[in-house]
């Protein structure tokens, strides 16, 4: 007999996400199994019937359903305290799933200006192709997503905090704008987790998550994920199936646990975080810190409100431009150079040069991108490492 784990009504975030949405197979494991298999059998003509009639609950193949994706995507419903998820082989499939199944040629979107690189490109370019049209505004400026919408206004999108600023977006403010205009309002809350941050009770219709940060952690798997309303979410159960941007079962395995640790990392990841921004502050080749756990920083107040923690993504910037943020970047031993984040191995990155490089100047100026400006997304190490580290690298200037 399967065996589904009950938990009591109150049970707390992180019991939730140890033991939320776990399903036992007949074998009675103690963790989960991993289901990997394209399809499912049945005992007879009849019931393979059944099944694929929808009268009989079961699995017909791995597009569709499969055992280990669906315990991720339970526990991540329990987590975000949604009602339904639908998990998808990479954030940005979570991101085009939401749109494919709510936009419609003639549609507009409003979207921050702050969001993923990627995610320009999906409004900008690629739902342009299908007459879907999108105004990209500043994140903490409430007066220009109100001035953005229009009759055709269908979903207003967002990423707060910010990246790499940590700027934050009123919520509840946006939340307001869009119901107001008959839109559905979509957070992507890749940088905060549920652990930290959980927009459905802030007024987010639809939540979003590349599940390959924080959520695996240990930067080995791609996944993502979208959750809300069963209302909202099945539309794009539909789509999943005939688009095939389904999560492997494989990578659910990895990312359920993943899910185990995710308050324990997430208070580490934003204790590592607090520490170097307090510490850069202080440095005297330090000329800016950019991090919402810092009292002068202008999203401080909303982020101790909205959020249970400031997160482990940070920058700073240093005099002298690219030259000298990338002599600092040069000079680190233990960080590595890449422009992933949300993995227990801290990472640095010029944003100017990488993650933001596709933007035009007048963009990068807009967004606060500066040559001087370095991103660092706190790992698991000990902290005093990594300050000896930015050390090393910052005595290089
Ligand atoms: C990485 C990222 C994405 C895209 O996720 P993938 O899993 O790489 O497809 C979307 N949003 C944010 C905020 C991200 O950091």
């Amino acid at each position: 007999m399967k065996n589904r784990q009950v938990l009591p009504e109150n049970a707390s975030f992180e019991t939730l996400s140890v033991r939320a949405g776990t399903v036992r197979s007949a074998e009675r494991e103690h963790s989960e199994a991993m289901y990997l298999t394209s399809s499912f059998t049945y005992d007879s003509a009849a019931q393979a019937a059944a099944v694929f009639a929808g009268e009989e609950e079961g699995n017909v193949y791995s597009r569709y359903t499969n055992p280990g994706v669906r315990m991720f995507e339970e526990r991540m419903m329990a987590l975000e305290g949604a009602e339904e998820g639908c998990a998808t082989g990479s954030g940005m499939a979570a991101i085009m799933g939401i749109c494919m199944a709510h936009l419609k040629a003639g549609d507009h979107v409003v979207c921050s200006r702050s969001v993923f690189g990627t995610t320009v490109t999906l409004f900008a370019k690629i739902l342009a192709q299908f007459n879907v049209s999108c105004t990209f505004v500043d994140l903490t400026d409430l007066d220009q997503w109100l001035d953005a919408m229009q009759p055709e206004t269908k979903m207003l999108f967002l990423e707060t905090p910010s990246n790499p600023l940590g700027d934050v977006a009123d919520l509840e403010g946006i939340a307001e704008i869009a119901k107001a205009g008959d839109a559905l309002f979509v957070v992507d809350n890749c940088f905060c987790t549920p652990a930290l941050q959980q927009p459905l009770a802030w007024g987010a219709d639809i939540v979003i998550h590349s599940a390959t940060k924080f959520i695996d952690g240990q930067g080995r798997c791609m996944g993502g994920i979208a959750l809300g309303s069963k209302e909202l979410i099945q539309p794009m159960h539909l789509w999943q199936r005939a688009a095939g941007a389904s999560l492997s079962p494989f990578n659910a395995w990895v990312l359920l646990k993943g899910l185990e640790t995710l308050k324990l990392r997430m208070d580490a990841h934003c204790r590592n975080a607090q520490q170097l921004a307090w510490w850069l502050a202080e440095h005297p080749k330090v000329v800016d810190v950019h991090y919402c756990g810092l009292p002068h920083h202008p999203g401080a107040a909303l982020a101790r409100k909205q959020q249970q923690g400031y997160g482990g993504v940070l920058s700073f910037e240093v005099d002298g431009g690219r030259k000298a943020a990338w002599k600092v970047i040069d000079g680190v031993q233990v960080m590595s150079r890449t422009a992933n984040l949300g993995d227990t191995r801290t990472t640095i990155t010029h944003p100017a040069s990488t993650t933001h490089c596709r933007l035009s100047d007048d963009d990068k100026q807009k967004a606060g991108i500066v040559e001087g400006l370095i991103r660092v997304a706190a790992g698991l190490e000990n902290v005093e490492d990594l300050k000896a580290d930015l050390e090393r690298g910052l005595q290089e200037l």
